[in-house]
């Protein structure tokens, strides 16, 4: 996809600022950043900080991850053509956006608890003419039952333990990952297997926005 020349150079230097970091080292994950501009989910009074590697306010006092920990988050996924996935916490669409892209023929199920948001991130990726994300308007603390179940479920916010239902939607070999933990959080990627859930990675001091609902904070 062809970006607007105002933003290119800003994008060539956070990803080269992400590689020099390593929190960017997959070639199709970059591919995926190029292809799916964050400016596009970035409300209009922040534009001139899209690219930077910070956070940003959008709606509701929630925020529009990290450009570093969504690399990061995308690149331990590990996410393959085809796939079936799920997403708790729509936010932007950013990260959905990004899933798409690498899950091609698959698709991306995402769930937003705040209606304000489900709408802007439909919004977002309508303008990137995506059409292999659904975003749904619930509590994705619950999952998502009825396209379950899935290779890959991705938590964008901060749950203080791994909600039950999340593990039974989860495909046998499928890969889990969340930020877990109260005031800080670690990254933590699990695997459902025949002999049950394995951690596969852990790095700890992360700070989410947290998970609500029944199975998150209350
Ligand atoms: N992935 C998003 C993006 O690319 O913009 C950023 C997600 S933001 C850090 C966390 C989101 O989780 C917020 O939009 C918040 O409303 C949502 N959230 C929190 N608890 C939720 C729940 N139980 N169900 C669905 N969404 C929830």
């Amino acid at each position: 996809m062809e970006i607007e020349k105002k933003y290119q150079t800003a994008l060539n230097d956070l990803i080269c600022y992400l590689r020099n970091s390593r929190l960017l080292t997959d070639v199709h994950v970059e591919t995926a950043f190029r292809n799916i501009p964050r400016h596009e989910f970035v409300p209009k009074s922040d534009l001139a900080y899209a690219y930077y590697n910070e956070p940003l306010p959008i709606m509701k006092n929630q925020t529009i991850s990290q450009p570093g920990v969504v690399s990061r988050m995308t690149e331990w996924l590990d996410v393959k053509n085809g796939q079936n996935i799920l997403e708790i916490g729509t936010g932007s669409g950013w990260q959905s956006g990004i899933l798409s892209y690498l899950v091609g023929t698959g698709t991306v199920y995402s769930i937003e608890r705040h209606p304000e948001l489900v709408k802007f991130a439909k919004e977002n990726l309508k303008k990137l003419k995506i059409e292999n994300v659904h975003v749904i308007l619930g509590d994705g603390s619950i999952g998502y039952p009825k396209s379950a179940p899935y290779d890959r479920i991705i938590i964008t916010a901060a749950c203080t333990e791994v909600p039950l239902p999340l593990l039974e939607q989860l495909n046998e070999n499928g890969l889990l990952l969340a930020p877990v933990g109260n005031t800080s959080q670690s990254l933590i990627l699990l695997q459902k297997t025949s002999k049950g859930i394995i951690e596969i990675k852990n790095q700890p001091n992360y700070v989410f926005v947290p998970l609500l609902g029944k199975f998150g904070k209350k």
